[in-house]
């Protein structure tokens, strides 16, 4: 086996394009003088569970920009939805949009709100109960079911977390935001875009497909030249966990070393159609996903965030060929120059090797 690795490692130095979206790709190079970047920067997280100048900690409730809702209730919250305070996008400004020459701007209209995850300050997902992911999950899905509903001028609500100083978490209190913007980001519409064209083509869903793919796929690569075997590709060589309707893949063009995609089994194009049944099921999924990157890494730090169809006044756009995930970057490197100059994420570590390294993992539930 180690032997193997070690072979494996000399050998994976390639391109890989996006199988979603094939402008984006990502060089996968295990050569050592790509690896600088591992950090030392990055400081530990705060895993204390109160802390009495926290604004997020239970009892400093009025520290906090206006309550928007809480879970399971008000005078015993686990999770707690207040306005940001330094919102990024503000629903005040009535300015019509700026053009000169080239230089354009969309106004900066929008809806900007903090999620506290748990009242337990420090406390890291891989170690909240599956009931409360599941519950985490739907106050996601009943943020992003309300903005839409309250408000037609939103293109885009999106649902996203920092977790550590490492992934820009600004506050260490576990929390997510959710930012409802009037446009459609870029990288949300280059994954419409591009399934939908995977659709007219091929009648499927490209999500669904890959999916069925890593379910499935064994394949034998052989060098052309020499008739050597190049690589093997085995059944569930890119699971990761698999429960009764969520899967966790590690993406072939993996962007970040430990990068993993959550999708439901099932087609579903839109994250507010999740029932109840799915968000436990997606929270047992998630929590064994989560602790298998916690003993791999020791105390993971990452960025994940929800990609979902929005809605639109064509009646079933997008329905049959998107289909929603939650992708999860843990961030153990930060980007070098060749990165930002090149457009092209590096990444060190073969997904094959990373996705085996934490399927090893034995969890004790
Ligand atoms: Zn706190
Ligand atoms: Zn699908
Ligand atoms: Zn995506």
């Amino acid at each position: 086996m180690a032997d193997e690795q070690a072979t494996q490692e000399e050998t994976v130095r390639e391109i890989r394009i996006n199988p979603i979206v094939p402008t984006q790709s990502v060089l996968v190079t295990t050569a050592r003088g790509m690896r600088p970047k591992q950090a030392e920067w990055a400081a530990p997280r705060d895993t204390r569970k109160h802390v009495d100048t926290c604004p997020f900690c239970t009892g400093n409730e009025h520290m906090t920009p206006p309550e928007i809702a809480t879970y399971p209730s008000r005078a015993n919250w686990k999770i707690r939805i207040v306005e940001n305070l330094y919102p990024v996008l503000g629903d005040d400004r009535q300015n019509p949009n700026f053009s000169f020459g080239l230089q354009q701007t969309i106004d900066g209209y929008g809806r900007h709100e903090v999620i506290i995850d748990h009242n337990h300050h420090g406390i890291g997902l891989h170690e909240m109960s599956v009931e409360h992911l599941a519950m985490l999950f739907g106050a996601y899905r009943d943020r992003v079911v309300d903005l839409y509903r309250t408000d037609e001028r939103l293109r885009y609500v999106l649902v996203f977390k920092n977790f550590g100083p490492a992934a820009g978490g600004s506050i260490p209190h576990t929390h997510s935001q959710v930012i409802a913007m009037p446009v459609v980001p870029d990288n949300v519409q280059a994954e419409m875009d591009a399934s939908q064209r995977f659709f007219d083509k091929n009648h499927r869903c490209i999500f669904c497909s890959l999916i069925d793919e890593a379910l499935t796929f064994e394949a034998t690569i052989y060098d052309r030249e020499s008739g050597q075997v190049r690589r093997k590709l085995d059944v569930g060589q890119y699971v990761i966990e698999r429960g009764e309707r969520f899967i966790a893949i590690k993406p072939f063009a993996s962007r970040y070393e430990w990068e993993i995609h959550i999708l439901p089994l099932h087609h579903q194009a839109d994250y507010r159609a999740v029932t109840a049944e799915d968000l436990t099921d997606l929270g047992r999924v998630l929590k064994r996903t989560m602790s298998r990157l916690e003993a791999v890494l020791g105390g993971v730090q990452y960025n994940y965030f929800l990609h979902s169809l929005p809605p639109s006044n064509a009646v079933d756009d997008g329905q049959e060929s998107f289909h929603w995930h939650l992708e999860i970057c843990p961030r153990t490197s930060i980007p070098t120059g060749f990165e930002l100059g090149a457009g092209l994420f590096v990444n060190t570590i073969s997904p094959e090797d990373a996705a085996a390294q934490l399927r090893n993992v034995i969890l004790d539930e």
